[in-house]
């Protein structure tokens, strides 16, 4: 057992940042060179990144198993520029259309009031009942905490329920909106209620957040609706992220897996498994930005209370399935973002981002690259399937949906990535968890988690709530 050089002959860190994904390499990143602070980041895997996932092959292919695109966020698009990344991110064009697979065929969910009325989305009684949920003629909430369909049916119907928020839920969530509170995983729709009515909501928030935009040169600029990723995909940016650490003296340890936390007086003395043997890391601070379930297993002696809210935030099995064909095999001219598919419309497969529609070179001339997610929470049968089952099920799938239905062209399987545990739910009660993982927190001075489990799942939401903790972590080390 050694105790790690990073550590300076016994002198202890002033953070010690437990996992390599985007949170950590954020909070890293901002205490260690906006702050100055002696930072060391500890990574289980041989990469950094965490759930972002970018892979290339020799055939013209480059995909994501993870995030897919991002939404261009300020604090997002500072990081970018910061790494220097500025002339490497690439936006998606944000007019291309979304659509909904309804009654057999692609329907494009509307994106102005105009194409609302149109919309065949929904009946013109579905359409009514959301147009005046919307403005504000809806039941009061019942008394406890809403499920995200109590909530969206009280507010906009039944009918906009099963085929525009359900199928946003399994896009975003993968999982059941009978499960998710509506105050948790959608806390800034639900507060728009308090506005009187959703579009009022919409409309004044929308103010107050142009008021709020940054007006920097150095910032790229953005229009509403589009999505970025990089030239060579979303790992750019942690990649970068982490050389910049490492240029600037900030050690980004990989294979180091943390095992045990314990303090000591004022310090903290972290175990970790690396490949050359057992580490041990002192720090004033530590910041576990791991997912839910291994920080549960890190804290279970040292703050048991803390452990098992963690251990009761939920995540399923989502498999990403990256397939091409060749464009000359689909029903449809593939121009658009991609498509979600209601659970009422006997399709397994949850929806397919139309990932060479999106960005520039990611599949050969002639060929169109799919990102396909399947599983879920509604799905928990997915993890017993194995590869070339699950590549079937996507396959047979996309005949229903998206490809001619006559074709007889087998996929070109690029990848096939099972998330055992893919996106943390924000299930009823979720809030009550957080409230007691603070509260614990607490009583250990020094010791924070920051994680998608917080914040928001998006990448631009962990990145925000990533930079409110490093400055927390700033103060306290002040
Ligand atoms: C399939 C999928 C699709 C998604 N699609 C999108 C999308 O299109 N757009 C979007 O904005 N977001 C998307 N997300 C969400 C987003 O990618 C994640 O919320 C975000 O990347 C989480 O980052 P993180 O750093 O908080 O956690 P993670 O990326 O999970 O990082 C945690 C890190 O901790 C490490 N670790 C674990 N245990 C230990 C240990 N004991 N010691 C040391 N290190 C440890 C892990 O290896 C990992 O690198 C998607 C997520 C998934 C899974």
């Amino acid at each position: 057992m050694t105790t790690s050089q990073a550590t300076e002959a016994n002198q202890p860190l002033d953070v010690l940042v437990v996992g390599a994904g985007i949170s950590g390499l954020t909070i890293a990143h901002e205490l260690a060179i906006a702050k100055q602070c002696r930072v060391l980041v500890a990574e289980a895997q041989d990469r950094v990144g965490g759930a972002i996932t970018t892979a290339s092959n020799d055939q013209g292919y480059l995909w994501e198993e993870g995030p897919n695109s991002f939404q261009p966020t300020p604090e997002l698009l500072r990081l970018a520029v910061d790494v220097g990344l500025k002339d490497e991110l690439v936006l998606a064009d944000g007019k291309l259309p979304r659509f909904v697979f309804l009654n057999g065929k692609l329907n494009a969910l509307p994106m102005s009031p105009p194409s609302a009325i149109a919309t065949k989305v929904l009946t013109w009684g579905g359409k009514i009942r959301l147009a005046l949920g919307a403005i504000g003629f809806a039941r009061p909430a019942m008394a406890g905490e809403e499920s995200v369909d109590q909530f969206f049916t009280r507010l906009l119907g039944k009918q906009a329920v099963e085929r525009l928020v359900a199928p946003f839920i399994s896009g975003v969530y993968a999982g059941d909106p009978k499960r998710l509170s509506a105050s948790a995983a959608f806390s800034k729709i639900a507060r728009l209620e308090t506005y009187g009515g959703l579009l009022a909501g919409a409309i004044l928030s929308s103010k107050e957040r142009k008021s709020k935009q940054i007006n920097d040169p150095n910032i790229p600029k953005t229009k509403s609706g589009e999505l970025g990723s990089f030239r060579q995909g979303i790992k750019m940016l942690p990649e970068a992220i982490a050389t910049k650490l490492r240029a600037q003296g900030t050690p980004v340890k990989q294979q180091w897996t943390m095992r045990s936390l314990h303090k000591q007086g004022d310090i903290y003395s972290a175990k970790f498994d690396t490949p050359t043997g057992e580490e041990i890391v002192t720090a004033r601070s530590v910041v576990l930005t791991t997912p839910a379930y291994v920080s549960a297993q890190l804290l279970k002696d040292y703050l048991p209370n803390a452990s098992q809210a963690l251990s009761e935030i939920f995540y399923p099995t989502v498999a990403c399935v990256v397939l091409a064909y060749p464009k000359s095999e689909f029903a449809y001219d593939m121009k658009g973002f991609g498509n979600l598919i209601p659970r009422t419309q006997g399709v397994r497969t949850l929806g397919t981002i139309w990932s060479s529609s999106l960005f520039a070179g990611r599949a050969p001339e002639g060929w169109q690259l799919l990102l396909n997610f399947i599983g879920g929470t509604l799905d928990p049968a997915l993890a017993k399937l194995s590869e070339p089952e699950i590549i079937q099920a996507v396959h047979q799938d996309l005949k229903k949906t998206i490809l001619r239905p006559e074709t007889k062209a087998e996929p070109k399987a690029i990848a096939v990535h099972v998330w055992d545990k893919a996106i943390p739910q924000y299930e009823i009660g979720h809030l009550q968890r957080l409230a007691t993982i603070e509260t614990e927190l607490q009583k250990s001075q020094g010791l924070y988690i920051s994680a998608n489990f917080i914040g928001g799942v998006a990448l631009g939401d962990c990145i925000k709530q990533s930079l409110q903790d490093a400055n927390k972590i700033a103060e306290f080390l002040k």
